[in-house]
């Protein structure tokens, strides 16, 4: 065995009620047995002492459960100490195991890349964790978690069987074709029509891709007006806080420019135009303006903020300071009424904002492509199943079939990958 056995601390940062340690490779079943006594049946959850092999000191009296491969997390024989969380019991728990035979602390994502290296996790499973980990709203954290769980692993799967099964029958077909050419058209048809059945289900979930990317990014809205209609003021009541800073002169909002809100469970940026200045010396803020306005230029939304019915409508528009102009709170012609001074209006202000967060995120079940990786690599295959549609020739034909197996391999991460991998483990956490 050349593979290293790599443990780290799963939980989080002592101190804690309980710390999660966890073990993963070939040394697994002899460190067990050496700082518990005997190993204990697997998959048992087991109240035993912990003792350093070298002092034979107590080190905790804790929990610890053994998987044996390859039906663990990580497909290697894989253990777990859930010892009390004190910062020294962690500490000799991490400092005895670092001294067994075979052990190291493992880098970030390092669990997560034997499971895939296993075939435990495919590449979107990897990227469903990722999204788990990151997920801040409801809609997030469900989308995610089909991932996560193989939502769009097993369609792919799916996918792949039909395009071999394909690629076979049209190997077959080619050695077959030599005698006996009708049998070749009519078995031709009825695998064109399976293939077109495949090619119309890939491009339904690229149309809902859109969906499963805001999803992961946040629904991005963008609020529009002419100075000093009162922006910067709806903008902080949105973001609950006074992170702005509310100015009476014209132009001069400051940072922050962006706010992220938790609408009903969905994602939402919002995005101050009137923070959106030419006129920054730092290169650094410039960055982030420019990139704040590339986003607020393809917003999902535009709120357009005016006192008065704006001649030319750049979004939904929103009147503000109806306490002054004595104008009826709420949704009315279309328009909605608000006075930020007053706070009139501005629960149902709130609430219109979360509805259309929530029909444009919430239609259905989760997205299964949420990545733009993922999105281009079923755009491929769309593209490949085209060629195999147009393509009479057979030869041709099944290597088209070939490219089209070859774009899924891209997508579950079988082939040309190993950049995206390096940078989707290097944001996972240690333990993870
Ligand atoms: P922005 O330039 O569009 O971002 O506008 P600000 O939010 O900086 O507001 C400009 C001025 O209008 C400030 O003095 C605010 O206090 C005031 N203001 C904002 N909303 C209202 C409102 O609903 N009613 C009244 N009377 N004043 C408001």
């Amino acid at each position: 065995m050349t593979e290293a056995t790599i443990f780290a601390l799963a939980s989080g940062r002592p101190p804690a009620a309980i710390a999660v340690i966890r073990l993963s490779g070939p040394a697994v079943r002899a460190t067990v047995t050496a700082m518990t006594g005997r190993l204990p049946p697997p998959r048992r959850m087991t109240s035993t002492r912990i003792v350093d092999p070298a002092t034979r000191t107590v080190i905790d009296h804790a929990l610890a459960v053994w998987f044996a491969a390859p039906a663990s997390a990580t497909g290697e024989d894989a253990a777990e100490f859930h010892v009390h969380g004190g910062t020294a019991v962690v500490a000799a728990m991490l400092r005895c195991l670092g001294a067994q035979p075979g052990l190291r602390l493992a880098e970030p994502g390092e669990f997560t890349r034997r499971a895939f290296d296993n075939a435990r996790l495919d590449l979107t499973q990897v990227e469903g964790l990722a999204d788990l980990m990151a997920a801040g709203t409801e809609t997030q954290r469900l989308q995610a978690l089909t991932q996560a769980t193989g939502g769009l692993r097993q369609r792919a799967e799916r996918w792949r069987a039909t395009i071999l099964a394909a690629l076979a029958n049209s190997v077959a077909l080619l050695d077959f074709a030599e005698e006996q050419s009708d049998v070749v058209v009519a078995s031709d048809a009825v695998m064109a029509m399976t293939l077109r059945a495949l090619r119309s289900d890939v491009a339904a979930h690229l149309v809902d891709s859109a969906r499963g990317e805001r999803v992961r990014d946040g629904l991005t809205v963008a609020v529009v007006g002419a100075p000093n209609v009162g922006k910067s003021s709806l903008f902080n009541i949105l973001a609950g806080s006074d992170a702005a800073i509310v100015s009476p002169v014209a132009g001069t909002t400051r940072d922050p420019i962006e706010v992220a809100l938790d609408l009903d469970g969905c994602a939402v940026t919002l995005i101050d135009t009137a923070g959106l200045r030419d006129d920054v010396a730092d290169p650094v803020e410039r960055e982030g303006m420019a990139r704040a306005r590339a986003r607020a230029a393809s917003a999902a939304l535009v709120l357009h903020i005016a006192t008065e019915p704006p001649a030319e409508p750049l979004g939904q528009v929103v009147i503000n300071k109806i306490d002054l102009s004595g104008a009826q709170a709420g949704m009315h012609s279309g328009r909605l009424h608000v006075s930020a001074a007053t706070g009139e209006g501005v629960e149902i202000f709130r609430n219109w904002l979360a509805a259309w967060a929530t029909a444009a995120l919430r239609s259905g079940d989760p997205a299964l492509v949420t990545r733009e990786r993922q999105r281009l690599a079923l755009a491929s295959l769309v593209e490949a199943l085209d060629d195999v549609d147009h393509q009479p020739d057979p030869v041709l034909h099944a290597e088209a079939l070939q490219a089209a197996a070859q774009s899924l391999a891209r997508l579950t991460g079988r082939v040309g990958i190993e950049d995206v991998l390096d940078e989707l483990y290097a944001n996972f956490c240690i333990g993870k």
